[in-house]
């Protein structure tokens, strides 16, 4: 299956066994919207906690907050959006289908890495052992010709992208001959800035409506809370701001599934430090947030840095942690210094005095801030798209299994008993009574016990645990590991610390 299948089956996949569906599908869906379903959202809440908990307990000067969406129209003037909160936008004028003209250029660049990459393994498989690569692309002609390609266009996209210069943008299509994927024609009207807030309106007085925007991002909350945070919660500098919420961005290419959406959730912390020791938190940020991710077990190469080049205006570094989807490395989370940008313009526009007094150093000063930003919903598509296996079995036959990491399993156990009768479904509820408390479960009694068992690989569930007639006499059961397959004879009574071992978020937290 090449990695294209795999993500269309993957969509499918998270449609029929209810993890995520087309928001209003009934109606035809709405683009770029996406509803979690019944077990979607177990396996949303899990890495909210996870997130949360690593963040706001394991950091003693971390605290959470709950903020807004809605907030003073003021506030995305101070941050920046209203004015420059923009995508470059081009139309095609025979399919009338909308582009962003950065994504246009970067697919351009794109598949001429992809040149060059497919030539470095023809090179590698033709000299084998004895493969210098480093010396292979400094020498070898095609390579040579697309690298000279790709630098001139790439040193013009980043100069126009530097300058806002939407002509040059324009330009630079027009001398790629990149065309639109579904006519096929060059036929472009120019590139427009398109704003991403989607604006309604508060009706004040019944006179005048006010146009608000629903928050692009969590993370102004964070900042316009900052001042009560901070008094109410006597927080000492450095300490951060942790927020999960809703955000809500005017998508152009609104595509790959929930990778981006036009309503989606973030989690975001603000880490508030004295000017100059930035850098330092920047790093310790890095690795910190980088080990949550690879303690998940998914594989530490999946995961890599791209540091930018081109900083926003704010911003005195910025790292993203890319993951490996299925349609390769793109940005799961940001890392970013973001100076004083934020509290100096909110102190700027609202007039308040936002600073702190050190007491160590006796002076006032605004903090600067280092940002972790994380999308969910790109979250929850790196852990399930990882997860999906099809994996061919002994007897031939093969099975889906979604080897989701256990803590965060949707399901963490299911309760079956062989048969419908013979006190079997009485013992089983018992076993359930058990278990209820603490662990996430199905109970089910329909069908064969190898259909039921594939249902639950299906969804992930790492244990199914079966109640039989020996059962009745030995008060044991039979546990199936999802990963192994393998099966062991447990008592009832040590049954919920065998589980409990395997799918405990605290254990997961403290190898943090
Ligand atoms: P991209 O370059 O992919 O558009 P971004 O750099 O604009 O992302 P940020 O503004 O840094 O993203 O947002 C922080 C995080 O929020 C991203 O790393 C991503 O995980 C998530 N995110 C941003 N936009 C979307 C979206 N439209 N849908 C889902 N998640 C998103």
């Amino acid at each position: 299956m090449t990695q294209e299948e795999l993500f269309k089956v993957l969509v499918a996949h998270c449609k029929e066994y209810g993890f995520i569906f087309p928001s209003s599908e009934i109606y035809d869906g709405l683009a770029a919207v996406y509803d979690y379903g019944q077990l979607g959202v177990e396996l949303k809440n899990n890495i909210k906690r996870y997130w949360w908990e690593a963040m706001t307990r394991l950091n003693e000067n971390v605290v959470g907050i709950d903020s807004c969406v809605f907030m003073h129209p003021k506030v995305w003037v101070a941050s920046g959006h209203v004015a420059a909160f923009n995508d470059p936008l081009i139309d095609n004028k025979d399919s009338k289908k909308r582009y962003r003209a950065d994504v246009l250029i970067e697919d351009y660049l794109a598949k001429i890495e992809e040149k060059m990459n497919k030539e470095v393994a023809k090179g590698k498989k033709r000299f084998g052992e004895a493969f210098d690569e480093a010396q292979f692309r400094a020498t070898n002609p095609n390579i040579l010709r697309e690298k000279a390609k790709y630098d001139e266009v790439h040193s013009r996209y980043v100069a126009a992208e530097e300058s806002n210069d939407l002509k040059a943008l324009k330009q630079i299509i027009e001398d790629c001959e990149i065309v639109c994927p579904i006519s096929g024609t060059k036929n472009w009207t120019d590139v427009r800035q398109f704003n991403l807030m989607f604006s309604t309106a508060i009706s004040n007085t019944g006179e005048s409506d006010d146009k608000i925007y629903l928050r692009p991002e969590t993370a102004q909350g964070i900042f316009v809370d900052y001042l009560n945070v901070q008094k109410t919660g006597r927080m000492k500098i450095p300490f951060g701001i942790a927020q999960i919420g809703k955000a809500f961005r005017n998508e152009i290419v609104a595509r790959q599934f929930i990778f981006r959406m036009r309503e989606f959730e973030q989690m975001e912390m603000e880490f508030f430090v004295r000017p100059g020791t930035e850098m330092e938190w920047f790093k310790k940020w890095k690795e910190t947030r980088l080990k949550w991710h690879v303690n998940l077990g998914m594989g530490a190469e999946n995961y890599r840095f791209h540091d930018h080049e081109k900083l926003a205006h704010y911003a005195n570094a910025a790292t993203d942690i890319e993951f490996n989807f299925p349609f390769g490395f793109k940005e799961l989370e940001g890392i970013h210094s973001r100076t004083d940008f934020d509290l100096s313009n909110h102190a700027k526009l609202s007039g308040r005095k936002i600073q702190y007094f050190d007491s160590e150093t006796g002076e006032s000063y605004t903090p600067y801030c280092v940002e972790t930003s994380i999308g969910l919903d790109r979250m929850f598509l790196a852990v399930l798209s990882h997860s999906y296996k099809v994996e061919e079995l002994e007897n031939g036959e093969s099975r889906v299994v979604l080897s989701i990491p256990a803590p965060l399993a949707p399901i963490k156990v299911a309760v079956l008993p062989l048969l419908k009768k013979n006190g079997l479904p009485e013992l089983a509820q018992e076993v359930v009574n058990e278990l209820k408390y603490d662990f996430a479960y199905q109970y089910d009694e329909k069908d064969s016990i190898g259909r039921r068992y594939r249902r639950q690989d299906a969804i992930g569930t790492p244990f199914c645990v079966t109640v039989d007639m020996e059962s009745l006499e030995d008060h044991c059961v039979t546990v199936r590991d999802r990963d192994t397959m393998e099966q062991v004879r447990v008592p009832i009574a040590e049954l919920h610390a065998m589980i409990d071992k395997k799918v405990n978020m605290s254990n997961l937290l403290r190898n943090l």
